[in-house]
């Protein structure tokens, strides 16, 4: 078999159908292709496989477009970028698939098949009843080119079929080694469907029925000079048949990676009915690119023993360390399973490691959109300096940017009911002598307060009531912010100012029955 020189540039793609929108699963997939191209200095096309006019469209092609640059992926040749194998949208590329079917029919392994679906459906249950493999009958194989022809010319309809050559079929394949299909499994197949009268009236297979998927990945991925394909690994079974196509054409065959399938949680595929698949969901909530990027790469793939990571963490991988890093002897035949606590963990990394400015930036939509009054009108009325300080406070507390505005929300005084765990705290016998000493050491200071202030209220505080650890600092978060848990006291105090903690001092003691 003729395959592609492996020194020429790498050349791979991602080819989704706009059916819907874009699935997190599918961009693991867009993920490799891009880093193979990056690691290998090649190029990665974006494809649309909009065939299936019923279910394509042109809203969920745009809205796969935006979340692929949402997500700071760049590719080389696209329908929104020329290059010199388009158009890049299957429905632009009808002509060229009639070409190479009517090529295959002249050359005599394809044959015009007049059996209509009722006729295929009847012989495949026979076919079964009879313990035999559904395979194609040959029916039409028998019918002469000028028999044919007399046929179409008088009206009949006809789908163009491949006859599939009877031999086994190997490859290699770059995760799951050799892999034989046994001749005798793959009967003659259909490369272009028999065409609607809609069809023909508009002309739109070029007088041919529209192009089976197989077929048009074939010609598109020979005609882009696709050298790597790597894709699901669902579409192992399509291979055979599309290497028959690449031979029957006289293409050179590329080399495939089929990659291990992703798993929910309850290890099923990952579908809606276990997890979130949509990625414009995911960027929606919060989710950074980066982190999403390299949860991703780590499933079913492995980085080498030796990278050491510049953030110190195994898993935690720059997209440079990525590139840099990526190649197919990493990819693992075993499916991944999609961990959602290892993700939300991911981000958390992710948000901590960004400066207060840059989170301050991804995150003022959210305050802007809050639906707490005092966090959507508190976030135009202060400084973007003020936000950013407030994001350097609370941006280690939380796994979504999207909650941010929520766990800064007492910073704009926005006042919340206590919950559970704030009221445990305040339920300690020595909680209100704490809060008591508390609110007199913030009266004793001036209105702005520093760090080390905060250090010397904490110290005062603990001398006077024998109080320490947990049972000092807690009754004192919870006075001064309402909450248990959330940032550090030292960069919370400074920025709510003495009154601002003296407010909420004494919601808390009114709260306890103090006040
Ligand atoms: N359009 C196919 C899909 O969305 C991908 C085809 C391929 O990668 O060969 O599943």
């Amino acid at each position: 078999m003729a395959l592609a020189p492996s020194d020429a540039e790498v050349r791979v793609r991602f080819a989704p159908s706009p059916t819907g929108y874009l699935h997190v699963g599918g961009v693991r997939t867009l993920l490799f292709n891009w880093l193979y191209a990056k690691n290998r200095g090649g190029k990665l096309i974006l494809r649309i496989e909009d065939t299936d006019q019923k279910r394509s469209t042109r809203e969920s092609e745009q809205l796969m477009m935006s979340d692929i640059h949402g997500l700071d992926i760049d590719y080389d040749e696209g329908p929104d970028k020329p290059g010199p194998y388009g158009p890049y949208r299957q429905s632009e590329r009808m002509g060229i698939y009639a070409d190479h079917a009517r090529k295959l029919l002249d050359a005599g392994k394809a044959f015009y098949c007049f059996c209509t679906d009722e006729e295929i459906t009847r012989k495949r249950e026979v076919a079964m009843k009879m313990g035999k493999q559904p395979l194609y009958d040959g029916t039409c194989r028998k019918v002469s080119r000028a028999e044919a022809d007399a046929r179409l010319k008088k009206g009949d309809k006809a789908g163009i079929r491949f006859m599939a050559p009877d031999q086994d079929i190997a490859f290699d394949d770059a995760v799951r080694g050799t892999v034989t299909f046994k001749a005798g499994t793959i009967g003659d197949f259909m490369i272009t469907r028999t065409p609607t009268d809609e069809e023909l009236e508009k002309g739109l297979g070029d007088g041919l029925g529209m192009p089976v998927y197989n077929f048009a990945v074939v010609v598109d991925d020979a005609l882009m000079k696709i050298n790597h394909v790597l894709r699901a690994e669902e579409h192992l079974a399509n291979t055979p048949k599309q290497i028959m196509l690449f031979e029957a054409l006289g293409f050179p065959v590329p080399k495939f990676a089929h990659m291990a399938m992703v798993l929910g949680s309850d290890r099923q595929k990952l579908s809606k009915r276990n997890g979130d698949t949509s990625t414009h969901d995911y960027l929606a909530k919060g989710f950074l690119p980066d982190a999403m990027l390299n949860f991703l790469s780590l499933l079913g793939w492995w980085p080498p023993a030796e990278l050491k990571p510049a953030s110190g963490h195994p898993e935690i991988l720059s997209r440079a360390e990525l590139i840099r890093t990526f190649s197919l002897d990493g990819l693992q035949k075993a499916a991944a399973v999609f961990d959602m606590q290892k993700l939300l963990w991911m981000n958390s990394f992710y948000i901590k490691a960004l400066s207060g400015s840059e989170v301050a930036k991804l995150a003022r939509p959210y305050f802007e959109a809050s639906e707490l009054p005092a966090v959507a009108e508190g976030v135009k009325k202060n400084s973007e300096a003020w936000l950013i300080s407030v994001m350097e406070a609370v941006k280690g507390s939380v796994n979504l940017i999207s909650e941010l505005p929520q766990a800064a929300a007492f910073l704009f005084g926005a006042e919340g009911e206590l919950d559970a765990s704030a009221k445990e705290v305040l339920s300690q016998p020595t909680a209100g002598d704490v809060v008591k000493a508390f609110e007199a050491a913030l009266q004793a200071r001036p209105e702005k307060l520093t760090e080390q202030d905060v250090a010397d209220i904490q110290k005062e505080v603990g001398a006077k009531t024998s109080s320490k650890g947990k049972l000092l600092f807690m009754p004192m978060r919870v006075a001064a912010t309402g909450q248990a848990h959330g940032p550090e006291l030292k960069l919370v105090i400074p920025l709510l100012g003495r009154e601002g903690v003296l407010k909420r001092v004494n919601l808390v003691k009114r709260q306890m029955g103090l006040a």
